[in-house]
């Protein structure tokens, strides 16, 4: 196989790992998961093929202070996510807030928000 099959092959996994998953995941849980298609993939791979994805505005990193970044793809649309204390897992929140403008004070103008809620998950409840 061509180097530049098995990188899109390698990519490819990656991508329909993302697209299955309820939230952003990190590279080692994407690693586990694109194992399945591609058994030859290496945890380097993954690394640099998120890389590329997220320079091709495919897949877009998601930071929660005190945590590993995680990644999900970026055709979502604007969401949140919800950390469970417990099973460390990140799931995606479809809605937005209501009424943030009101958060601030006269005068100032909102560019960006990002609304991370904490609690424990239906399964660790
Ligand atoms: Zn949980
Ligand atoms: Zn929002």
């Amino acid at each position: 196989m061509s180097l530049e099959r098995r990188t899109t092959k390698q990519k490819e996994a990656i991508r329909a790992v993302l697209a299955t998953q309820e939230g952003p995941l990190m590279p080692d849980e994407i690693h586990a998961m694109a194992l399945k298609a591609v058994p030859s993939l290496g945890i380097a791979t993954v690394y640099r093929s998120l890389k590329t994805l997220q320079d091709e505005g495919m897949v877009r990193c998601v930071e929660i202070p005190g945590q590993s970044p995680r990644y999900e793809r970026s055709d979502k649309g604007h969401h949140h996510h919800f950390l469970c204390q417990k099973c460390h897992t990140v799931f995606d929140l479809e809605k937005c807030v209501e009424g943030i403008k009101k958060l601030v004070p006269p005068g100032f103008r909102i560019t960006d928000h990002e609304i991370i809620l904490h609690g424990l998950c239906k399964s660790c409840v």
